[in-house]
């Protein structure tokens, strides 16, 4: 079916977010047009404010709207501690369950043979500059219990050891292939309670 071309255009770019198939475009373009033009104007700003105001953190990589971000710069944080996730979305997770409080380092991404993604491209290069000269002890890896998350955790850990710094890894309360992101917050507790040494 043709649609006149505006909103042709707007079910394209609807159909461009992940999990979004052509159906569910169109069905959102739709409604996006019958809203009042209060509530259109506040999606486009914010759309547009989210993309402009956001960045990465210059020091942990995590997504912020002020560099260095505000963990960064809390001093009440744990300094001598740092959780290794691999998205922004999963320091959301853990933050929500308020017993971590250390700082955070966001790889972007997992290192993974299979897919020919090496350390050189992910965030991992800054995680090393970070400790050599800051008060360190103990890296945490917090990443998804997948090949890619283990072949992530195991370099990390190989890399580390040797500068003395204490590498732990998220216990297994977490199931195989599961998400961090998703975990309920007892079963995120607990995997940080036990976890254990590389
Ligand atoms: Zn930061």
């Amino acid at each position: 079916m043709l649609y006149p071309t505006p909103i042709a255009k707007l079910i394209e770019s609807f159909s461009k977010l992940p999990g979004i198939g052509i159906k569910t475009a169109t069905r959102l373009a739709f409604y996006t047009i019958g809203m009042s033009d209060e509530d259109v104007n506040e999606f486009a700003k914010n759309l547009l404010s989210a993309k402009r105001e956001l960045t990465y953190c210059s020091v942990c990589g995590n997504l912020t709207d002020d560099d260095p971000c505000n963990i960064c710069t809390d001093a009440t944080r744990d300094l001598s501690t740092i959780l290794v996730v691999e998205e922004s979305k999963d320091v959301s997770a853990m933050e929500k369950i308020q017993e971590y409080h250390g700082l955070y380092h966001v790889l972007h991404g997992l290192i993974s043979p299979m897919n020919g993604v090496s350390p050189d491209d992910i965030n991992l290069k800054t995680l090393i500059t970070r400790l050599m000269d800051t008060e360190v002890k103990e890296v945490i890896i917090a990443t998804n219990a997948t090949a890619d998350g283990e072949a992530t955790s195991m370099y990390i850990s190989r890399v580390l050891k040797p500068a003395g710094i204490k590498v732990t890894r998220l216990a297994r309360g977490l199931a195989v292939g599961s998400d961090i992101e998703y975990a309920d917050e007892v079963t995120l507790l607990r995997a940080i309670e036990n976890r254990t040494e590389l």
